[in-house]
């Protein structure tokens, strides 16, 4: 395998076989949490994947234990400098106070991106395994095709920390309305199988096969012309935005937005310090030291 990467700390850029690019979250030991920097260089992966002519596919993986814990819960979102980073959103404001700063980052960093990765004009292919948690299904979801190993495992808890689910509400669209609400009510585990089941993933494979199964699936689509790609992909996400997928989600975050700032009012946090996920934490900061996302 070609590993391609030049400049990136928390992302491989790899060229596994002709026209597939490979991109990793590489940053292992953190469970790969989504900080500010792994979001901006899983960005700037994903441009170069476009703007390469010669890449048809792309495969989204992870090193390590599990796929991603969700958002970087150990980064204080209103110290972050955003100077060094490319920002590709126009809304901005990030160092204003209150819920205008923490509305601008979710809408360049965690909607923005996840709805910019769904509108890559190429074929993507998830290969999951592990956790992937909350902001975990963010990078997921996006994608085209969903491969599950069999140990992996999904969860939204942002409910039990007090916000109306994730950023990317793509939630009623992979696992239906009646199964989204239990499991966001329940701030529940789903299995493999059951995300299979749902219609959420293509298919299930032993932890062993993910990635070349996944290879093979993406050269297998790399032998198709990448003009009909593109315009197919594009037919079938015009569909979904037809039956108001966009409108919707942009309902779910202002509704998330809200509590953000709900929280903020009455905790002086942007979580709610009471939920199961929060009283983990030794000290709560920016929401809490264990796994999930806001
Ligand atoms: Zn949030």
């Amino acid at each position: 395998m070609t590993d391609v990467t030049t400049d990136f700390q928390h992302i491989l850029y790899e060229a596994p076989a002709d026209h597939v690019a490979r991109i990793v979250l590489n940053r292992p030991n953190a469970r790969n949490a989504q900080d500010t920097k792994l979001l901006y260089e899983l960005n700037a992966a994903f441009d170069r994947a476009a703007q390469d002519d010669n890449v048809k596919v792309v495969i989204l993986a992870a090193n390590g234990k599990d796929f991603s814990a969700g958002h970087d819960v150990h980064e204080d979102p209103r110290k972050v400098d955003m100077s060094p980073y490319d920002v590709v959103g126009t809304w901005c404001g990030f160092g204003c106070a209150g819920a205008e700063g923490q509305m601008a980052r979710e809408k360049e960093i965690y909607i923005g991106f996840s709805e910019r990765w769904r509108n890559f004009a190429k074929p993507t292919i998830a290969a999951v395994h592990g956790k992937c948690i909350a902001g975990g299904l963010m990078l997921v979801w996006p994608c085209d095709i969903i491969i599950a190993s069999e140990d992996a495992l999904f969860m939204d808890n942002t409910v039990n920390m007090g916000l109306a689910g994730a950023e990317f509400f793509n939630h009623p669209w992979e696992l239906g309305v009646r199964k989204a609400k239990e499991l966001l009510f329940t701030s529940g585990w789903w299995t493999a199988a059951e995300a299979h089941r749902l219609g959420m993933v293509n298919h299930v494979v032993p932890v062993d096969k993910l990635q070349e199964f996944s290879l093979e699936l993406a050269k297998r689509i790399a032998t198709q012309p990448l003009f009909a790609l593109k315009c197919v992909k594009e037919a079938v996400n015009a569909a979904q935005d037809a039956a108001g997928r966009t409108s919707a989600m942009q309902v779910q975050f202002a509704l998330h937005q809200l509590g953000h700032a709900h929280n903020m009012q009455v905790y002086g946090l942007l979580v709610d310090p009471t939920s199961s996920v929060a009283k983990l934490s030794k000290s709560v900061t920016y929401a809490t030291k264990k796994e999930g996302s806001a």
